[in-house]
């Protein structure tokens, strides 16, 4: 890259995105290929096989690993093709520590496919601190496994101290990002080893594709990933690729968007007399305030509340919603709501869910970038309904 400016929001612009040479398309275009003459065998130009690498998916890794201040990057089809892939890297009888308010498909991939494979694992509230989670640390344990802010409680885990700890105790951490986007937090930076993305939200930020990536801080650790990324093959395909990279151009401006927004909304929610209570980092109230402070550039654009509701009623107030629309996911540019307990976290047992408050009257929130008053009066209107 011509350009090598350290602020984000240039780097999102330009990083793998010279004009095409040989027609100077400032766009480069979409190799839509699965495969490369070679003028022998073995004799290419780099690229050989779409599984393995393709152009304009090596695009979009380049610019994810500069962007997250990785050194290597992988991009799968979806976020779960990107932690299953991870968790290839482990052995059989391998223990991993892991955030208890994990995105219920990763709490499903690690207790009903991985462990019957032989890993092992023990969720636990890292939010809580390092006393919390370090009696777990045993013989075998060769991972730590965090989400900050989580899904859908929004807890903030202290990335700094945790990944302090976990170096000490010569233990991987890895932390899901999807929730921050790099915009608001990087935990390279904070001494992480891999970061995980469901670009699916934030990066891709317009609801219209699915994808993953891994981020190394180590480019000798993530030639594991990259041999399993080609031996498993659960890679995305050029167009999307390209759609991902698209996206990220506008990350910058999106996401300052989205938790401007969020902020407003968390703001008029917390007087409303028909919700009980709001969770949003940015809150005072919010217990990890002061370290979403210290960590994060602003405080997202995901909100959970409990109404002051039954299941019913609660089900009324999200049929009423005329801008945000109802539905799973997260991250886009259109508000989106949803209920953990029937939506997005049914997977994780009942008994798991009453442990983490994820009960009938929780919902959660994906801030769009709509003009916020909008968004308001939409709530406004729903909550008289109920
Ligand atoms: N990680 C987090 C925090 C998520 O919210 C999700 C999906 O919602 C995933 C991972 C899985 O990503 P995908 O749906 O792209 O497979």
């Amino acid at each position: 890259m011509k350009n090598n400016s350290s602020n984000i929001e240039t780097k999102l612009i330009h990083h793998a995105q010279e004009p095409d040479p040989s027609t100077g398309a400032v766009i480069p275009p979409i190799y839509q290929t699965s495969t490369y003459a070679q003028s022998a065998p073995g004799v290419h130009k780099g690229f050989e096989y779409s599984r393995t690498d393709n152009p304009t998916r090596r695009n979009l890794e380049q610019a994810l690993a500069a962007i997250e201040s990785g050194k290597e990057c992988g991009c799968f089809a979806s976020g779960m093709a990107a932690i299953t892939t991870l968790m290839h890297t482990l052995s059989p009888g391998d223990h991993v520590i892991c955030s208890d308010d994990v995105y219920g498909g990763t709490y499903r991939l690690f207790s009903k496919v991985m462990q019957p494979l032989g890993l092992t694992f023990d969720f636990v509230d890292f939010s809580s601190g390092v006393d919390e989670w370090t009696p777990f640390v045993g013989p075998n344990t060769k991972m730590i496994w965090i989400e900050t802010p989580s899904n859908p409680m929004l807890k903030v885990i202290d990335l700094t101290a945790t990944i302090a700890k976990a170096k000490q105790l010569g233990l991987c951490s890895v932390v899901d990002n999807t929730f921050a986007s790099p915009y608001l937090q990087r935990p390279i930076e904070l001494g992480a080893d891999i970061v995980v993305h469901s670009t699916t939200k934030y990066l891709g930020g317009h609801s219209d594709v699915v994808g993953g990536a891994l981020i190394y801080a180590d480019p000798v650790q993530a030639d594991k990933m990259r041999f399993l990324q080609n031996s498993i093959g659960a890679i995305p395909g050029p167009f999307d690729s390209w759609l991902t990279h698209r996206s990220l151009k506008t990350l910058s401006v999106r996401m300052q968007r989205h938790c401007d927004n969020a902020m407003e909304v968390a703001s008029f929610l917390s007087t409303h007399k028909k919700v009980q209570s709001v969770i949003y980092p940015g809150l005072s109230s919010h217990p990890h305030h002061a370290i979403a402070k210290k960590q994060m550039k602003a405080f997202g654009g995901m909100i959970s509340i409990y109404l002051n509701a039954d299941l019913n009623k609660t089900k009324t107030f999200l049929s009423s919603l005329r801008i945000f629309t109802l539905a799973e996911s997260l991250g886009g540019v259109e508000s989106l709501i949803e209920h953990p307990a029937i939506m997005t976290h049914a997977s994780l047992p009942p008994v798991e869910r009453a442990k983490l408050g994820i009960g009938d009257s929780l919902v959660r929130l994906s801030v769009g970038i709509e003009h916020v008053q909008d968004l308001i009066e939409d709530l406004a209107q729903a909550l008289q309904q109920i």
